[in-house]
């Protein structure tokens, strides 16, 4: 497959380039750490792509973008499913709340299999050209690439760890993949898939070693500076594992600013749980990202090793970005309150970086009235054991006319609890809902 428009592939770690049509996946000396970069030929580019000409695009989903993206100009069957062309919220009342003028929620849960993998698996799908697929995942990355797979009819294996979330397995056995469920971390599944792979000849979707996927979740970056019609914002924050996602989405800008069509590149947040804190621990040391244990409630960003950690601390470098980590608390009642203000309901991972941005406004770091994306990456559907007891709780009625004196009381309380205003600093758990359920069950006794 002539790949005409990607000039070379560079490792991350020792920089040296490498013809695409040579290596498949990881640099050669360095090993599967030696992540490689994809470098497009942007003179050829440039000549197909526009913001004039995207105007006239009618395709809302991420080929509009296919001149950005590592397939060949030849290749004409474009996959059923619609991937990418995700909202991009203004979130009113959740801007009122905080107090911010120009904030937005990218809605990624809005994707086939619910979450921003499926921009990376349905490249991987269509670069196998018909061979097997395979990956090793906490869950969505999975999931994707099963539902991706079954969409063209692709065989399918999954390596996950064995504590993967229910929803997230149910869902690729569903889709008809073969699922082996490894008694170990993701890391012990991702070694195992890799040897699978050398052996039977699959083809490879492991983010973080396979270099074509990071250019797929790109789209995200690409869409978002479309969206707000190329004035991109001063901030993103983003949910941060492996290192992939944020390395897509500044690749997205930095796409764009190459090629003349944004200002600038935004400052690149990368919002890790304080269980998993590999890349952000880097960004605060030396540069040199270590593996660490990986220990938090957010499953898709619980990553002992980042696996494309290396490209991910350059990136959020080059865009004067940095790293914050949250704990599990935070994430949980950021969940609960972006589910509550925005109608979004992300999974843990997804609800991180409003967390992160919390913290950030309490700290003076990000002001209100700069333009901020939070980026949600995935759907809390498909997590929901880890929020259950967060969520709150039923209330019980019985029937007839007794149930209805308790939906009166409760109706009367609720009237009170309307819109407010976050104060900075307070805690989170003060907030409106709680106060609402307290007074539900007071007035029950
Ligand atoms: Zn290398």
């Amino acid at each position: 497959m002539p790949d005409s428009h990607i000039h070379h592939l560079q490792c991350v770690l020792c920089g040296t380039s490498y013809d695409p049509a040579k290596v498949a996946y990881t640099c050669p000396a360095c090993g599967p750490l030696g992540v490689l970069e994809v470098h497009y030929d942007y003179e050829q580019v440039e000549r197909h792509i526009s913001r004039a000409q995207l105007k006239e695009e009618r395709d809302p989903t991420i080929w509009r973008y296919r001149v950005l993206l590592p397939i060949s100009y030849s290749h004409e069957n474009r996959p059923p499913l619609a991937d990418g062309g995700t909202p991009l919220y203004a979130v009113e009342r959740l801007r009122k709340y905080l107090g911010m003028s120009d904030l937005w929620l990218k809605d990624d849960t809005r994707n086939p299999s619910a979450s921003l993998k499926d921009r990376a698996s349905i490249i991987a799908v269509v670069r196998a050209e018909g061979k097997t697929v395979a990956c090793a995942s906490t869950g969505n990355a999975a999931s994707s690439l099963a539902v991706q797979a079954a969409a063209v009819g692709l065989p399918c294996y999954i390596f996950v760890p064995h504590n993967a979330p229910r929803a997230k397995i149910v869902q690729l056995l569903m889709c008809g993949a073969t699922v082996f469920a490894v008694d170990g971390s993701y890391d012990d599944a991702f070694d195992l898939c890799i040897e699978a792979c050398n052996t039977f000849g699959w083809y490879n979707r492991n983010t973080g070693y396979n270099p074509y996927l990071v250019e797929g979740k790109k789209t995200v970056g690409l869409e978002i500076a479309e969206q707000l019609g190329w004035h991109v914002p001063e901030s993103v924050l983003v949910p941060t594992g492996d290192g992939c996602i944020i390395s897509g989405v500044y690749r997205g800008f930095e796409d764009l600013y190459l090629l003349g069509m944004i200002e600038h590149i935004p400052r690149m947040i990368a919002v890790q749980a304080e269980g998993s804190p590999a890349i952000v621990r880097a960004l605060k040391g030396d540069g040199i990202v270590r593996p660490c244990e990986a220990h938090t409630i957010a499953d898709g960003i619980s990553v002992g090793l980042p696996r494309n950690g290396a490209m991910a601390v350059r990136h959020i470098g080059a865009s004067r970005g940095f790293g914050i980590t949250v704990s599990d608390a935070e994430i949980l009642a950021a969940e609960k309150e972006l589910a509550m203000r925005t109608g979004v309901f992300a999974e843990p991972s997804g609800a991180a970086c409003y967390a992160g941005l919390l913290r950030l406004l309490d700290n003076g770091t990000i002001a209100r009235n700069e333009r901020v994306v939070l980026l949600v990456t995935g759907s809390g559907l498909k997590s929901i054991d880890a929020v259950v007891e967060a969520a709150g709780s039923v209330v019980p009625i019985a029937k007839g006319a007794e149930g209805m004196a308790i939906v009166e009381k409760v109706v009367q309380s609720a009237v009170s609890s309307s819109e407010e205003v976050r104060e900075p600093k307070t805690s989170l758990r003060g907030g409106g809902l709680r106060r609402w359920l307290r007074g539900v069950f007071k007035s029950r006794r």
